[in-house]
């Protein structure tokens, strides 16, 4: 370890680890800390991840694969199914992941891109000088150091302390959380093709309940609900009674209990010196909790910016807006919009939600567009039409927010 690197980034989950390697890539000497022994482990994840997406950043590896799926399923209250194709799926669906070997991938990719990488090595807090971030001070093998550096990032997920250390609000109110419990379950009979996705206020009240296949009749069997449910409801509970009646026989060979922020964008992820990044940023999806992808993408964005920062030698809020800017112009909106969708999906009744199913029954979501499946929903139920025509409306505000605040 040395005194002082052109940037530190601090957690080596997908967002830091991507961080690095193109700062790395740039031309930077980084250094990227991780607090755990391991990078990856444990896992506290569902490891769905769409593949397109996620080819643009790392090529695939069979050592991190464990299944491939063609799509999703999804159930209504009244078990009404639901075929979609991977692309309209979403971002979680393609390829499940062993996120213990993926982790640890991306790390190896940002070392042999240069970066210098020092696990159990944790932030304890910031170096701060006339109002800018200078370094931070960290703990290793029971020793403090103070390491200086001219960026710092924090990549250091959902119990960040980065952010506050800074003065960035990153406070989740139980509503902006989603409460997660998992199993991993062996000796289950499941679709290795498809993600289940189980909808409905008794299965999982404001939440769903997933299956992720990862082979050999084992899969990511897990529950996530808001995290202001979590009061009246035990997500572990309810994913005991999910178990107990789909899978009696199934046999649990791990246990996962975590948070993803599910609160849309935040107001500000730079100060002068600083950025953050990934779930430390609140950049997962609202609708779906799902951030391995966002956090990759959004990492990408912070390694160019810091670069180009440190080239004009300037580092102050203002500069670090770049970074600010070209995460916010697709990334932001689709959290925004994701959001006003999920305050209205979430108020349905189980009536609606088998309503909304059987409108798409017979719809082949494997070829259709998106206006396709607005017409099917139409012709279903003119309700529905009506509060679909709301979240339009909504997410017509947030493009014309986006671009304002991007092009002015
Ligand atoms: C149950 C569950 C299921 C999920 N399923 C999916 C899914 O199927 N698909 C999907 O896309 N997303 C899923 N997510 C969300 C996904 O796991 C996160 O969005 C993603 O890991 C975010 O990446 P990150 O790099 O921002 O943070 P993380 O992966 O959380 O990495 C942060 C790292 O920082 C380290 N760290 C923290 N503090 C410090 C410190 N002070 N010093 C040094 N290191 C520190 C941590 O140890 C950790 O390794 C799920 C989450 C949960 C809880």
């Amino acid at each position: 370890m040395k005194e002082r690197y052109d940037v530190i980034v601090v957690g080596a989950g997908p967002g830091g680890s991507m961080t690095a390697k193109t700062a790395a890539k740039e031309g930077l000497d980084v250094l990227l800390i991780e607090k755990r022994q391991q990078i990856g482990d444990p896992v506290r994840c569902a490891e769905g991840v769409n593949k397109v997406y996620l080819k643009e950043y790392i090529e695939p590896d069979p050592a991190w694969i464990s299944a491939e799926v063609k799509g999703s399923k999804v159930y209504s209250p009244d078990g009404t199914m639901v075929e979609m194709s991977e692309e309209l799926s979403g971002a979680e669906v393609g390829y499940v992941l062993e996120r213990k070997v993926f982790d640890r991938a991306l790390a190896r990719e940002a070392a042999l891109a240069g970066v210098e990488v020092m696990v159990k090595t944790r932030a304890t807090g910031l170096l701060m000088e006339d109002g800018f971030v200078k370094g931070i001070k960290a703990e290793y093998m029971g020793k403090q150091y103070e390491i200086m550096a001219d960026i710092v990032v924090g990549a250091d997920g959902i119990e960040s302390k980065v952010g506050r250390w800074a003065g960035i609000d990153t406070t989740l109110k139980p509503r902006d959380m989603c409460t997660c419990a998992q199993y991993l379950m062996t000796n289950i009979d499941i679709d290795p093709d498809f993600c289940k996705f189980y909808l409905g206020n008794k299965i999982a009240p404001v939440g769903y309940v997933w299956i992720f296949p990862k082979g050999r009749n084992t899969a990511n069997v897990g529950i996530g609900i808001t995290g202001h449910m979590s009061g009246e409801v035990r997500a572990l509970e309810l994913l005991d009674e999910f178990i107990n009646k789909h899978y009696p026989d199934g046999k649990k060979i791990e246990m996962v209990v975590g948070g993803v922020p599910v609160c849309g964008s935040i107001a500000r992820t730079v100060s002068n010196g600083l950025m953050l990044v990934g779930d430390a940023a609140r950049q997962s999806d609202p609708v779906t909790g799902g951030g391995i992808f966002n956090s990759m993408w959004a990492g990408d964005i912070a390694g160019k910016v810091a670069a180009n920062a440190i080239r004009r030698s300037d580092v102050s809020a203002e500069s670090l807006q770049e970074y600010e800017k070209k995460w916010r112009v697709e990334l932001g909106r689709d959290l925004d919009m994701g959001m006003v969708v999920k305050e209205r999906f979430t108020r349905m009744t189980d009536d609606e939600l088998n309503t909304l199913a059987h409108s798409l029954e017979g719809v082949d979501l494997g070829s259709t567009t998106l206006i396709g499946l607005v017409w099917a929903l139409f012709k279903a139920n003119k309700k529905l039409l009506w509060d679909l025509r709301s979240i339009f409306i909504g997410i017509k505000e947030i493009e014309s927010e986006v671009k304002k605040e991007v092009y002015t």
